[in-house]
């Protein structure tokens, strides 16, 4: 069978980054669940449906294929849903402000948890997001749970919103919002945001992005 890894952690703990890099490093498949959620979300917003209404949010989910492509010439990921490309559109602070809400509804945790779960059934993937340790790959060979002060992470998400050139947000604004996002996620019914006991911790204020790679790849490679 082919490895699968998991890196769990809050927002802004640098999962992304740090899953690319060892994805790459080990030559196998990333996959950004939070990107799923977010893609979702992206369009449930569209759709102007309230996001109380969890019997409309599943029956659109019901109707969407969320779907990856790779493409080679710059090594990011473009996302897609139902054909239609929303790299960019699911990074703005509109979906990242109620993306906890959508990704709290039983159908669409069901529904993405599978499709994740058929990804991971083909091998050798390397996969971030709130639950992949606990919930989505219960059995994956190595498990990380990668966290930092909200301090920390707050300025991370400042940085990475100027670097893409996406307006909002001063530092204090993006603490409270990612203070939110951990309560919702951590506290949410379906499968929460916690470290699964047999993740190891690793606490990234301070590190740089070369070392937490490194130190995953010598984890796997023990
Ligand atoms: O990682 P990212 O910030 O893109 O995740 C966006 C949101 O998607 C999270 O705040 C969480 O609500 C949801 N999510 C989730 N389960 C995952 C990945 C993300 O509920 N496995």
């Amino acid at each position: 069978r082919q490895p699968i890894i998991a890196i769990d952690g809050p927002a802004g703990a640098g999962k992304s980054t740090v899953t690319k890099g060892v994805a790459q490093r080990l030559g196998l498949l990333y996959l950004d669940t939070g990107a799923m959620y977010r893609a979702l979300t992206w369009q449930v917003l569209e759709a102007g449906i309230n996001l109380e209404d969890e019997a409309a949010i599943a029956e659109l989910t019901a109707h969407s294929q969320v779907q990856f492509i790779n493409s080679p010439e710059d090594n990011n990921q473009r996302v897609l849903i139902n054909g239609e490309d929303i790299t960019q559109a699911i990074r703005t602070p509109r979906v990242t402000a109620q993306v906890s809400l959508v990704s709290q509804v039983r159908a669409v945790r069901q529904q993405l948890v599978a499709q994740q779960q058929r990804w991971g059934r083909k091998g050798g993937i390397v996969a971030e997001g709130r639950d992949i340790g606990t919930r989505v790959f219960p059995d994956a060979e190595l498990k990380i749970f990668l966290t930092a002060s909200v301090q920390e992470r707050a300025r991370r998400r400042l940085q990475d919103l100027q670097e893409q050139g996406i307006p909002g947000g001063n530092l204090e604004e993006l603490e409270l919002q990612i203070a939110e996002r951990d309560r919702l996620d951590s506290t949410r019914k379906t499968s929460p945001l916690r470290k699964s006991p047999d993740a190891i911790e690793i606490v990234t204020d301070g590190l740089t992005i070369e070392t937490v790679i490194e130190q995953i790849v010598q984890l796997y490679q023990k």
